[in-house]
């Protein structure tokens, strides 16, 4: 973390809290932002509907408890039943309440790396240790050495933050085969990635699948996350999780958005995949090595990436530097949108390499 040591602090604190940073990507404005890997084609026309037809005197009364009507919605879009759901703000709160619910003081939580980074942060909050586990040279996720943690709580991204890559279906099958505790599958991104894990979830009742509506359901500001799972391991998250974490606008915003607006969403999604294609071969063309994504953002190894992207936010454009990843080393991390922007993006970082190049 390149976050300074927090000095002063109260002697009160939570001893544990020592060194648990607040959350800082580095986010300043940018005239066009590919940074965060949200809908960059805006709001479902639907949701944007409902948010200016929400009727705002609702607001005067607590929502439902624990989000019973867009558990029913989610249930519908997802296949499964309303008692195999759990809704949070976020799915960071999803992440979070689980590792609650399921870690003692001083369990361990395995998470690959790299991965999102909130993972250990999170487990620190709950007083838990966090152990991280170097990806395989092909980033797919090393089970046997995830598996060899003992860890009661393993974390995978598939498709991974920040590198794009699937988790292949064997290694989770191992993982679900072997693993001593709970299992998180994030699929932040799994619309993207065209095969789901949610077959899975037959095989075992210690399986997470976790998902949101924050990327291409572009809901981002509204905090919808949800996991699925055995009713059993979903009851015990939602006993972290609290009562009323949905808010009521949220909640009805996403339930319009789950029910009316599934084919424009499916429809971005098929372009999201086209233009992330098609700015993985203008990498190329840049005598770039993109890893091969399956999801809206590409992960591209360039050398000395914070001053290129330094660089690139001078001409206007943002992209997230990643320095020296494991097994990736510098990277940049471009999320997808209409083909202008990502054409603008390519532009700018094709200059900014022509000048360090000259430099070097
Ligand atoms: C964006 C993201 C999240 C957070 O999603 P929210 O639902 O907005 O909290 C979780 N996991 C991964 C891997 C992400 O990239």
């Amino acid at each position: 973390m390149s976050t300074p040591a927090i000095t002063n602090r109260l002697a009160i604190a939570r001893a544990a809290y020592d060194d648990v940073p607040l959350y800082d990507p580095k986010r300043t404005p940018v005239k066009l932002d590919l940074t965060d890997n949200t809908n960059l084609w805006g709001v479902p026309p639907n949701a944007e509907r409902a948010i200016r037809e929400f009727a705002s005197a609702t607001v005067t009364r607590y929502p439902t408890l624990y989000g019973t009507e867009l558990k029913a919605a989610l249930a519908t879009h997802a296949g499964v039943t309303p008692d195999m759901i759990v809704t949070g703000c976020g799915s960071d709160d999803i992440l979070d309440s689980a590792m609650r619910a399921f870690g003692n003081e001083g369990d361990l939580v395995a998470a690959t790396d790299p991965t999102f980074a909130m993972v250990p942060i999170f487990a620190k909050m709950n007083v838990l240790r966090s152990t991280l586990v170097t990806e395989l040279p092909d980033h797919d996720v090393d089970a046997d050495a995830l598996l060899a943690t003992g860890a009661k709580l393993i974390y995978v991204c598939s498709p991974n933050n920040p590198t794009g890559a699937l988790v292949a279906r064997r290694t989770l099958e191992k993982l679900i085969e072997h693993a001593p505790g709970v299992l998180m599958i994030d699929e932040a991104y799994v619309e993207f990635a065209g095969v789901s894990n949610i077959d899975l979830l037959a095989r075992s009742s210690r399986v997470l699948l976790i998902r949101t509506m924050s990327k291409a359901f572009g809901l981002a500001g509204l905090r919808i996350g949800y996991a699925i799972g055995h009713p059993s391991l979903v009851a015990e998250v939602e006993k972290s999780r609290g009562p009323y974490k949905v808010n009521a606008l949220a909640e009805q915003v996403a339930v319009t958005a789950l029910r009316q607006d599934v084919q424009w969403v499916e429809e971005h999604i098929r372009m999201a995949i086209e233009i992330r294609d098609r700015l993985t071969i203008e990498l190329l063309k840049l005598d770039l090595d993109p890893i091969p994504s399956s999801a809206n953002f590409v992960c591209v190894p360039v050398k000395h990436c914070v001053e290129v992207g330094m660089a690139m936010r001078e001409q206007g454009v943002g992209v997230r530097p990643f320095p020296n990843l494991p097994r990736v080393g510098d990277a940049l991390r471009i999320s997808v949108g209409p083909w202008p922007m990502v054409e603008q993006c390519v532009k700018v970082l094709g200059a900014a390499l022509t000048k360090k190049r000259k430099k070097s």
